[in-house]
């Protein structure tokens, strides 16, 4: 499968079944403090995906009004492209990081705003990837919850993380 044809498969895992950004926020599910993750393995690639109010890690959902917020803005965008920081993987799956996209949010004028990012790591050994562990709440303490689906060759999944409960199961 195209790496392309991923990155749909995971949006549709998280978005079903809202099927577009503008219905979502529409349904009500731009809800601050909850964030959507996506994660999929494919072959060696295992692509993550995230989707969340922008004020989960700024803090505010406008356009920096000082000095101060444009720093917040850019330290926040700079942690999120280490994607390697933000997820903990088992080291016999062997996986380094290959691309990270994140995506500025898109200031609006209904005073809300959304964040995404996406990372892709290559796995040598994908066997092992038995689990993924994010650390996006301790980098971000606005985001108390990641709504999250899992996709593999071996099934799929959506469970909630927590601060408390930041690991997820790989479907084997
Ligand atoms: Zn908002």
């Amino acid at each position: 499968m195209k790496l392309a044809n991923l990155r749909s498969l995971i949006l549709l895992s998280i978005l079903a079944p809202a099927m577009l950004h503008a219905e979502i926020r529409s349904a009500g599910r731009h809800e601050h403090g909850s964030t959507m993750l996506g994660i999929a393995v494919e072959g060696q690639s295992l692509v993550i995906e995230l989707d969340g109010p922008a004020a989960n890690f700024t803090g505010f959902e406008r356009k920096p009004a000082n000095e101060a917020e444009k720093q917040e803005l850019a330290r926040v965008l700079n942690v999120l492209r280490d994607g390697a920081a933000l997820f903990a993987l088992p080291p016999e799956a062997q996986c380094r990081l290959q691309s990270t996209a994140v995506s500025p949010p898109d200031y609006g004028d209904d005073g809300h705003a959304d964040l995404e990012a996406f990372w892709e790591f290559r796995c040598g050994s994908p066997v092992a990837l038995t689990w993924v562990e994010a650390r996006i709440f301790t980098a971000f303490p606005g985001t108390a919850r990641l709504t999250t689906s899992v996709v593999t060759a071996g099934g799929q999944k959506s469970v909630v993380l927590t601060s408390g409960t930041s690991r997820v199961l790989m479907p084997q």
